[in-house]
């Protein structure tokens, strides 16, 4: 149970307020639902255009066109990817971790959206496949590909610690999408924003609420897979933590890389066109 922080008195209905049963703040029967076979179908012959490393305590760029699939693989070791995606021509659309979580929960799974950030509000990628699907939800309340943490930062860790350390997500982040966009760093550090956590297990402590991570499960050879639905700039940090199943901001867990795969189908999924921006008139009232 949480803990009591002030010397307040239950009422006496205490129990009652608590039975009430929760109503889904989102219920996503009206949202539209991508056509899962069609994308799987579209994968029949497809071809793989290009690859990118992303060596341990680094991040990588990737470009994605709208139509083509890319899958995050683990190779050599157990290893947590932090996942950015920006439209290709606007870095001030980007995907919007907390809103993602708030249309299909804390953990992303086959089927579920990436969505960019308000006023654009549409889907930027589509998970079509996921090896890990089998984990579900573990004994602990974990579960992998989480949209509530944000990535490793050096600003909490000085926080925290007193420390400075460099290669956090935040920052590798911040270096490969400067080098990409052949900005300063201080520049495009503000377009790094809250990530999908690739193959991390997490979850929230029962009795504290606290933010939980444990090792991961994923293995070589694991993958998750997203089909672009509008152009994408994507960047790939391979986490300081390794497969987070102790520390990250520092460089004391094992890391391994992991691989970034580009792949065009041969003709697009029956019936799909690339999302547009969101229709709401942004007149926000009188
Ligand atoms: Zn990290």
């Amino acid at each position: 149970m949480k803990k009591a922080r002030n010397e307040v008195t239950q009422p006496q209905d205490a129990g009652e307020r608590r039975r009430i049963p929760p109503v889904i703040c989102y219920p996503v029967d009206t949202l539209p639902r991508p056509d899962l076979v069609a994308y799987q179908t579209a994968r029949e012959g497809w071809r793989k255009v290009d690859e990118v490393v992303v060596p341990p305590r680094e991040a990588r760029c990737f470009s994605v066109p709208a139509g083509f699939f890319f899958r995050i693989v683990s190779i050599e070791g157990p290893q947590v990817g932090d996942l950015n995606l920006w439209a290709a021509q606007d870095l001030d659309e980007r995907f919007f971790s907390g809103k993602t979580r708030a249309l299909h929960g804390t953990h992303l799974s086959t089927g579920d959206q990436l969505w960019s950030c308000l006023p654009y509000l549409r889907p930027m990628a589509t998970i079509t496949y996921d090896t890990l699907d089998w984990y579900g939800f573990d004994e602990f309340g974990g579960s992998v590909h989480d949209v509530i943490g944000t990535r490793c930062d050096p600003y909490t860790h000085k926080l925290l610690s007193g420390h400075e350390y460099h290669h956090c997500c935040h920052s590798n982040l911040t270096r490969a999408l400067a080098d990409r966009v052949g900005r300063p760093r201080e520049a495009v550090e503000v377009a790094v924003h809250d990530v999908l956590n690739v193959f991390m297990c997490t979850g929230f402590t029962r009795d504290t609420g606290q933010y939980f991570m444990k090792a991961s499960p994923v293995r070589p050879g694991d993958y998750l897979e997203f089909f672009a639905e509008i152009d994408l700039l994507g960047a790939l940090s391979a986490c300081p933590g390794g497969d987070c199943s102790s520390e990250h901001s520092s460089d004391a867990a094992a890391c391994h890389p992991l691989l970034v795969e580009i792949y065009e189908p041969k003709a697009a999924p029956a019936g799909w066109t690339s999302p547009p921006r969101n229709g709401y008139s942004r007149r926000h009232g009188d």
